[in-house]
Order: C-alpha cells, then sequence, then structure tokens
C-alpha cells in the first residue's frame, strides 16, 4: 500500500520515444531504423555493444544472392520451411527470404567487408560458401548461398551497424543492466527499470515503445557456445510481466563445438569441404544422410555424432568426440577463409587444423524457441485465452525472439538475417506506432517499486547457498535431461531436480554487497532469469509426445502432424501450457506442404 501512495518515484528516470534493450545485431538495425526518422532512441546494453554474442557469428549471412550457384529467394524459402520440420510460420519465412537480398546489399552499402569472388564472370561480387540444409530446385544440388566476412562474418557486420548508430546519434547507455519490463493495468509496456553497472544506480527508461533484443540463452547449459551474457534476461523481463513463451523445447545443438570448452567450429567449415570422422577412420555420416552427408541439416548431423558417440565409435580416451578434417584442404586455404578457426583450434583443441583433426562434440547453440512475436517484431500473446494480440508498446527481434521462421530446427546463416530483416521491420512498425501514439501514459509506480524490490532482494546478508552453486547444479539439470536425446522418464526427473534447485534460490545471498561494477550482483540477477528458461523448457518438451527438428524424444521417435503441427505457448503462473496453430499461409506464394524429411 504504501508504494501505491508514492507520488514521486524515489529513482531517476530518462525518457526517450523508444528504449531498445540489447546492443546485438538486431537492437543496433532496429535503433538504426529510428534514429535515422530522428527519433530519440535510447539503447541499453549489458556490456559494450560490440562486445555482444553477435561478435561472435562466424559462418555467414544466407541469402538468395545467385553470385556462385543458380539461385533464387524461393528455394530458400523451400530450405527454410522445410529445415524448420515445417513448423516456422510460412509467412514470416516468405518475408525473411525476399528481403534476404536487399538486407544483405544494405549491409554491403553500410561498409561490412565481405569477402569476395576471385576470378570467374562474378568476380569481385560477394563471397558465398555452401551451409547446411540449403538446396537448389527444391532439395536438389546443394546451394552456395551464405556471405562471408571470412569467418568472423558476424564481427564485421556488429562493428558496421554499430557505427552506422553512432553517425545517427542513438543514445548508448553501456553497462545499464535492464530489470524489469514496466507494464500497467492496460496491458501497455511503458518502459524498463535498469542497472546503471557502473555505480550501482537503478533508473527507470520510459518510453512509448520498448523493444528487446537480449539474445539467446544457451547458458541454462553446462556445455554452450555461447557466451557468458547469454542468460537469456528478455525471456525473464517477458514472464514476469505475465507474458509466454513460444516452442522452448526447441534447442539447437550444434554439431561442433570443442568438447568441454563449447567454443564453436563453424559449419562453414564442412562447406569449405570438411567432413567428420569416427575412431575407425569412417566419413560416418553417408550412413545417416546419404545426399548431403556433411551439409545435412544441424539437427540430423548431431544426432548423428551423438549415435556414433553411444555406439563406443568416439575418438580420445573416453570416446567422447569425433574428429572434424580440413587437412586436405591446404594451408593456404585454411589461413585465408578459416583464420579465426585454425586460431580457436590451436588454442583451445590444441590441434592445428592444417595438419591436425578438430576434436567435436554436440554442444547446445541456439534457441528456436522466445518472446513470441510477428513479423512486424510486434509481441503478440493470447489475452484473457483469447485469441492471440499484439501486446500495445512492446516489442522482441533477434534470437531472444519466436517470430518464428526457425521452426523446430535453425539453419545455419538464417540468424544474423533474422536479425537484420527483422531489426529493419521492427523499426518501421515501431515509427508507426509513436506516430500513432504521440501522448505518453503515466508510470505505474507500483511495477517500478516491484522491479525494485526483486533487486533489494539481494542486499540479504546471509544465506546458506551460493549464486554459482545454484546455476552449476541448474546447468547440470539441463545437460543431463534436456539434451539431444529426450524420454519421458528423464525429463520428469529432470524437472523434479529443477524442484529442488529452485527450492534452494531463496536461500542464496551475496558475499558481496557493494554497489560499484558488482558483477556478483549481475549473476544473481542472470540466474533468475535462466531458471524460469530451464523450467519453461523441461515443461514444453515434456508435453511434446513427438519428435520433431530438434526435440528428439526416444519414445515418441515419430513427427505426429496430425497432434503437433503447432506452437507451444508456456506461461510461468502454474506452468501453464497453451498452443497455438503454425501459420501455413505465405503471404503471396503456395504453401509448402508438411512431408518427410531426409537429406
Ligand atoms: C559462436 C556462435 C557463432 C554463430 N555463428 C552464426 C553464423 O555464422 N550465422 C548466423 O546466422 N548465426 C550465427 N550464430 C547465431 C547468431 O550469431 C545469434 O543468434 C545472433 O547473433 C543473436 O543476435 P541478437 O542481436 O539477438 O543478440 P546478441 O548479439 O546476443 O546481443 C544481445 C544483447 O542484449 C544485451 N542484453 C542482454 N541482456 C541484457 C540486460 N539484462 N540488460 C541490458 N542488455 C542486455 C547484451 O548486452 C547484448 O548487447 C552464432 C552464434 C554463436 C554463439
Amino acid at each position: 500500500m504504501r508504494t501505491e501512495m508514492r507520488t514521486e518515484m524515489r529513482i531517476p528516470k530518462r525518457t526517450f520515444d523508444a528504449v531498445i534493450v540489447g546492443g546485438g545485431g538486431a537492437g543496433l538495425r532496429a535503433a538504426l531504423q529510428l534514429a535515422e526518422a530522428n527519433l530519440k532512441v535510447a539503447l541499453i546494453s549489458k556490456v559494450f555493444p560490440t562486445r555482444s554474442h553477435t561478435v561472435s557469428a562466424q559462418g555467414g549471412i544466407t541469402a538468395a544472392l545467385a553470385n556462385v550457384s543458380d539461385d533464387n529467394w524461393h528455394w530458400h524459402m523451400y530450405d527454410t520451411v522445410k529445415g524448420s520440420d515445417y513448423l516456422g510460420d510460412q509467412d514470416a519465412i516468405e518475408y525473411l527470404c525476399r528481403n534476404a537480398a536487399s538486407a544483405v546489399y544494405e549491409l554491403e552499402h553500410m561498409g561490412l567487408p565481405f569477402s569476395r569472388l576471385e576470378g570467374g564472370k562474378n568476380a569481385g561480387k560477394i563471397y558465398q560458401r555452401p551451409f547446411g540444409g540449403q538446396s537448389q530446385n527444391y532439395g536438389g544440388e546443394q546451394a552456395i548461398r551464405t556471405c562471408a566476412a571470412a569467418d568472423r562474418t558476424g564481427h564485421a557486420l556488429l562493428h558496421t551497424l554499430y557505427q552506422r548508430n553512432i553517425a545517427a546519434r542513438t543514445q548508448f547507455f553501456d553497462e545499464f543492466f535492464a530489470l524489469d519490463l514496466i507494464r500497467d493495468a492496460d496491458g501497455y509496456v511503458l518502459g524498463v527499470t535498469a542497472l546503471e553497472i557502473e555505480t550501482g544506480q537503478p533508473w527507470a527508461f520510459e518510453s512509448r515503445a520498448t523493444l528487446l533484443a537480449t539474445g539467446g540463452a544457451c547458458r541454462v547449459f553446462r556445455h554452450s557456445t555461447n557466451a557468458h551474457i547469454n542468460t537469456g534476461d528478455g525471456l525473464g523481463m517477458a514472464l514476469r510481466a505475465g507474458l509466454p513463451l513460444e516452442d522452448m523445447e526447441f534447442w539447437q545443438f550444434h554439431p561442433t563445438g570443442i568438447p568441454e570448452v563449447g567454443s564453436l567450429i563453424s559449419e562453414g567449415v564442412r562447406g569449405e569441404g570438411g567432413f567428420l570422422e569416427n575412431k575407425d577412420g569412417e566419413k560416418f555420416m553417408s550412413r545417416y544422410a546419404p545426399n548431403a552427408r556433411d551439409l545435412a541439416s544441424r539437427d540430423v548431423v548431431a544426432r548423428a555424432i551423438a549415435q556414433e558417440l553411444r555406439a563406443g565409435r568416439g575418438c580420445g580416451p573416453r570416446g567422447d568426440y569425433v574428429h572434424l578434417k580440413i587437412e586436405h584442404l591446404g594451408a593456404e586455404k585454411i589461413k585465408a577463409r578459416l583464420p579465426g578457426i585454425r586460431e580457436l583450434s590451436m588454442q583451445f583443441a590444441g590441434a592445428d587444423p592444417i595438419t591436425d583433426p578438430i576434436p567435436v562434440t554436440p554442444t547446445a547453440h541456439y534457441m528456436m524457441g522466445g518472446i513470441p512475436s510477428n513479423m512486424h517484431g510486434q509481441v503478440v500473446a493470447p489475452i484473457h485465452t483469447g485469441p492471440e494480440e499484439a501486446v500495445p508498446g512492446l516489442y522482441a527481434v533477434g534470437e531472444c525472439a519466436c517470430v518464428s521462421v526457425h521452426g523446430a530446427n535453425r539453419l545455419g546463416g538464417n540468424s544474423l538475417l533474422d536479425l537484420v530483416v527483422f531489426g529493419r521491420a521492427a523499426g518501421m512498425h515501431m515509427i508507426d506506432y509513436l506516430r500513432e501514439n504521440p501522448i505518453p501514459r503515466p508510470l505505474p509506480q507500483a511495477e517500478v517499486e516491484k522491479s525494485l524490490g526483486r533487486l533489494a532482494r539481494w542486499d540479504k546478508p546471509k544465506g546458506t547457498e551460493t549464486v554459482a552453486g545454484l546455476r552449476g547444479d541448474m546447468q547440470k539439470v539441463m545437460q543431463d535431461h534436456c539434451g539431444v536425446y529426450r524420454t519421458e522418464a528423464l525429463l520428469k526427473e529432470g524437472l523434479a531436480k529443477l524442484d529442488q534447485v529452485e527450492a534452494r534460490l531463496p536461500d542464496a545471498a551475496l558475499s558481496d554487497h557493494s554497489r560499484m561494477f558488482n558483477t556478483a550482483r549481475l549473476e544473481a540477477l542472470e540466474l533468475e532469469n535462466l531458471m524460469p528458461i530451464a523450467r519453461a523448457t523441461l515443461v514444453s518438451a515434456l508435453a511434446r509426445t513427438e519428435s520433431r527438428g530438434a526435440h528428439t524424444r526416444e519414445d515418441h521417435p515419430q513427427r505426429d502432424d496430425d497432434q503437433w503441427l503447432r506452437h507451444t505457448l508456456y506461461f510461468s503462473e502454474n506452468d501453464q501450457l497453451d498452443y497455438k496453430p503454425v501459420k501455413l499461409k505465405p503471404l503471396t506464394v503456395e504453401t509448402f506442404q508438411p512431408k518427410e524429411r531426409t537429406y
């Protein structure tokens, strides 16, 4: 009651037209659209923007430019629908693939230093490499479609977009940690609360439109290719604001991570001609995907490796990895096209790929699910269990969002594309929304207070649990119970173990309560976001009694379109699940009807 009566907020407030949470590719692309329209835009990022995970994207960005192989956007659309195991929404996939080429040319014109083709009639044009699941002519020959800046495409993309934002006068709030959405009783999102990391000062950022671009959450797993900052903060914020998460059972395990360390060895390595071998020197992929072999879709290759390991054909003393070989490409090509990969391999696996095979194993890599959104970036949710509607003032783009263009399995190179295509689309929609909603609504003080209360909880002087201990236990549960292969028993046991870990959370305390640059406090807040994501995943995965894309249920090995051609919606309240139909109708072309998926 006391907080309801306050007239003055007890924390400082900044007011903008729009607030973007996240300085990765998605946040930067959306912010650019708004800043170039002369709107007052704040971009909040918990790390300096060019340290966002987008920086580590290696392989490239997919678009049917036809610089190397015959190509068109409709073939790319077919591959994306098939890659998604038919769970992707075909209207959004058409939008993605149709706009891919113009998005890549736009980046080129902004100054992104793409690698260039040498020789041939297209010499000097953007370099493209083969990537998994990409075909010509609806499942025919391999397409060469993924545009690359050596093996540092994300680095080039992020720096290009950052510089453009500086020029467009986006206001950056670097090292600010967003805490909660501020949502009023009518459901409008009116900004966020955030912690200034350097000083420990909480702020209210008021805005008529707010966009979440907080990236992925693979840190729920123990072994992951993701940065330590990928803790799904935007998803936690959405759940706490009463919004659902979509398709959380679908996590991509990348076939080629370095064992234990998790560092990614890009699919581009197989695109350039690399192949997998088991301990007997067998190129085993031809047994699992006779046509596409090493360039089959990621879920297929990850399962193949897992099978080889189970059958005792893994390499090394523990038989827990397979070999990725590229010696045959020659030193010159490896140094020119895969310099970063060589560096990673030497540093983290102690293997120079010019002479040695790289040890690799499936590793959590990408979240297909996320905050439900449409192709304008608007967050959508069922209102009072009725049909879904846009949440006024709230947008989500990038890995934290589920549009859904990746469905049950994302194709390599389609995420960077997703960031820029839907970042731009969201920016455009926000401009219209801001014009139609010129008057700010009053900030609900009680909501701000609730968020501050959550923050203050970590001032508790003593506790029996540590954040690191709980996080480690949660990650172990997810790794052991929700990996490449799942069963009802395994998931149920996982959920019971997660209950126990969660129950210990109130007993956790920090040993350092200082205000300035207290990273322990941030890790605690991140854990509060990760924990419900783990729960959403286990609950959604337990309910889906079929195998589709990256979700493999050994007790339900078939895909079941009659019952499960639908999206899952998970709500925190009572672990409630709801479902919504897949949008099978594209914008202008014919539906790609679900059929058996083979490579
Ligand atoms: C190693 C690796 C290689 C990859 N390679 C490719 C590839 O070659 N091609 C491809 O298409 N995809 C690739 N992917 C996937 C792709 O890079 C990511 O999905 C994508 O970059 C995510 O971009 P994003 O903008 O959504 O989020 P990110 O780039 O992860 O940025 C998230 C932003 O949110 C901010 N943030 C998060 N929480 C908070 C908070 N609480 N408060 C304030 N700010 C916050 C962070 O500071 C950061 O700025 C790769 C992924 C990995 C991990």
